[in-house]
């Protein structure tokens, strides 16, 4: 998602990318990095990842593209071995310079009191993408906005879970408060369909429906939807494609070297089926 307060990119035609045994989750998130407002005009050139980068987006401005100059960058030696879209773009990231990479880096800060007020701990930390595990949902659909809100949600430490206060000299009762230091440019959501179960002791993908709204009201930016990368299958074989907009009108799916355009639903981002 991206601030709303940015001027948009447009491509008049867009264009796929060549799959190389299992390089969809590549694809997916290099189509979303080359459709994100301010991306392109923040690599820089004496950056070596920017440039890789900068010269496949020149290239796909024009035609379809080949990715083998960028899994050589990223020294992705086995292509046939499917990986985490998210990890990957956090992967990219990592290489590019500040400039770009800023675009989506936030700051989110956790601290712990207790009853008497005593700070017992105090964290920050940065990201690039937000998880929200989807294991909260119940009856089937997953909220975005009320995931989101579950983040900010203060946390009780009562019972068994009293922490130590130095201050208070023992275990006491105590809550921990998030808050967003640095809202990001670009807003990621990472929306965690697999988690661990415990019963099973194997991971498992929630395929519950998922909401969001087009705009995200998040503190005071508000965000606007123009891109999702979707999994489809298991976690052992599945395969990723991107749905992304110019506009927040007309949405392409981009699947590999294939893009087309979501003709029959314009509504179709807003919530995400089963299948997905
Ligand atoms: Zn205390």
């Amino acid at each position: 998602m991206e601030n709303s307060s940015k001027k948009r990119i447009f491509h008049k035609t867009l264009h796929g990318l060549n799959n190389q045994g299992a390089t969809c989750y590549l694809n997916s998130v290099l189509q979303l990095l080359f459709m994100t407002p301010g991306f392109h005009e923040r690599l820089k050139p004496n950056i070596k990842t920017d440039q890789v980068l900068k010269t496949l987006f020149d290239n796909l401005k024009e035609g379809p593209c080949e990715t083998k100059a960028i899994t050589k960058h990223f020294q992705i030696e086995d292509v046939y071995k499917q990986c985490d879209a998210a990890e990957y773009l956090e992967h990219i990231l990592s290489g590019t310079g500040r400039p770009a990479s800023e675009l989506f880096r936030g700051e989110l800060s956790y601290s712990t009191k207790c009853r008497q007020n005593h700070i017992i701990n105090e964290e920050t930390n940065a990201f690039w993408t937000l998880p929200l595990p989807l294991k909260d949902q119940n009856s089937g659909v997953f909220s975005v906005e009320g995931g989101l809100q579950r983040v900010f949600m203060k946390k009780s430490f009562t019972g068994d879970n009293k922490v130590f206060c130095e201050d208070c000299d023992g275990n006491t009762e105590a809550e921990r408060a998030c808050k967003m230091n640095v809202a990001p440019q670009v807003l990621v959501l990472l929306l965690k369909r697999f988690a661990f179960d415990r019963n099973t002791g194997s991971h498992v993908k929630s395929n519950c429906t998922v909401e969001f709204p087009s705009t995200l009201q998040l503190q005071e930016k508000s965000y606007d939807l123009y891109g999702i990368v979707d999994h489809w299958g298991s976690l052992r074989s599945g395969h990723y494609t991107a749905l992304l907009s110019n506009d927040g009108q007309t949405w392409f799916k981009f699947n590999d070297q294939h893009v087309q355009q979501e003709l029959h639903n314009p509504e179709t981002p807003a919530r995400l089926g089963k299948e997905i």
